[in-house]
C-alpha cells in the first residue's frame, strides 16, 4: 500500500490556497518528499503529516520552486526527534548544493547522505520499496521520478501442506530461500504463485514532453505531471519556457497506458485550471485535479 499526498500544485510561486508543487508517499511508517520548496513545510502540516519519518528527500532540479524549502524542513525534521540518518537524492552536485543552502541551518541531530544521480536508473532502495530515475527536458538537468513497491508472489499453503513442509519453515521459502525437508531439497518456486505486479507511482515536473518519460511511465498505477499552462492558445510560450500543456501531459499518459493523470505544477496566471480538464479529459478520460491534496490508498491483494 502506498500513500500518496500531492502537497500542492503550484509551479514557481506558492500561492494563497495553492502551494507548491511537492509529493509525499508514505509507505510501511516510512516516507519519501520528492521536492520541497518554499513553504513545503507547511502544506505538510495543512495536509496532517509527520516529519519524523521522512527518511528519504528526492529533488528533481535545483529550481528555487523546488528546492527553497529545505533548510526550514530540515530544522524541522531535527525538530521532530529525527535522529536517523536521511538521504537526499538529485541530480550531480546534490552535496553541494545543500550543504550551501545549510549555511542557515547547520546543526541537525541526525546525518545526511547525499545520493547524487549519474544516469537514469535506480537511485535507492529499501526492501521492497525503490525509486530510480528518468532525465527530461528543461532549462537545467531535471530528473522524473520512479516509486515503486514490488509485491511478492503468494505463496501456496495447499501445496507447502502436500509436499509435507513444516510451517515454521514457510516464512524461509516466502523470503525466497530454500529448505530441506526429510533430505529434499524444497526450492521457493514449488510453493510460490507467479510474479505479481507491484505498484508504481510517476512523478514528473518541469519538462516538455519526450519518449524517454512516455516509456519511463509506462502502465504506471498513477503518473503525476506538470501542466503548467491550460489554454491550448499558450504552446509557444510552453516551449519557450520548457513546460508542458495539460493536453501534452495527457497525451504522454494515454500514449504511456498509466492508470490515471494528476495534473500539477499549474502557472500562477492559471486561477482555474479546472477550466481546461476537459481539453485534457478528450486526450486522456482519467485525468484529474485536485488544489488541497488527497491521499490515494493502493491495495495490495
Ligand atoms: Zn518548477
Ligand atoms: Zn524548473
Amino acid at each position: 500500500m502506498l500513500d500518496i499526498n500531492l502537497l500542492g500544485t503550484g509551479g514557481m510561486v506558492p500561492l494563497p490556497g495553492r502551494f507548491l508543487t511537492a509529493l509525499m508517499i508514505r509507505c510501511r511508517g516510512a516516507a519519501i518528499l520528492i521536492d520541497c520548496g518554499e513553504g513545503t513545510q507547511v502544506a505538510i502540516r495543512a495536509a496532517g503529516l509527520g516529519f519524523k519519518q521522512i527518511g528519504v528527500i528526492a529533488l528533481t532540479h535545483f529550481h528555487a520552486d523546488h528546492i527553497a524549502g529545505l533548510p526550514g524542513l530540515l530544522l524541522t525534521i531535527g525538530n521532530s526527534g529525527r535522529t536517523e540518518p536521511l538521504t537526499i537524492v538529485g541530480p550531480q552536485y546534490v552535496g553541494q548544493i545543500v550543504d550551501c543552502l545549510r549555511v542557515i541551518a547547520p546543526q541537525l541531530p541526525y546525518p545526511i547522505e547525499y545520493r547524487e544521480i549519474m544516469s537514469d536508473g535506480p537511485v535507492w532502495a529499501d526492501g521492497p520499496l525503490s525509486l530510480s530515475v528518468q532525465a527530461v527536458e528543461h532549462w537545467i538537468p531535471c530528473y522524473a521520478y520512479k516509486v515503486s513497491l514490488a509485491r511478492s508472489a503468494k505463496f501456496n499453503a495447499d501445496k507447502a501442506r502436500e509436499l509435507n513442509i513444516p510451517v515454521r519453515s514457510w516464512s524461509v521459502l516466502q523470503s525466497g530461500a530454500a529448505v530441506e525437508v526429510d533430505g529434499r531439497i524444497i526450492n521457493p518456486g514449488a510453493v510460490m504463485g507467479p510474479a505479481r505486479k507491484g505498484l508504481e507511482v510517476c512523478y514528473a515536473t518541469d519538462l516538455r514532453p519526450g519518449e524517454g518519460l512516455v516509456r519511463f511511465a509506462e502502465n504506471a498505477d498513477l503518473f503525476i505531471c506538470e501542466g503548467m499552462y491550460g489554454d491550448p492558445e499558450l504552446y509557444e510560450k510552453a516551449v519557450e519556457h520548457r513546460h508542458c500543456l495539460f493536453t501534452e501531459a495527457a497525451d504522454m499518459a494515454a500514449r504511456a497506458g498509466v492508470s490515471a493523470l494528476w495534473l500539477t505544477h499549474f502557472s500562477p496566471s492559471m486561477p482555474d485550471p479546472e477550466n481546461y480538464l476537459p481539453q485534457a479529459r478528450a486526450v486522456f478520460a482519467n485525468t484529474f485535479i485536485d488544489q488541497t491534496g488527497v491521499t490515494l490508498r493502493f491495495q495490495d491483494a
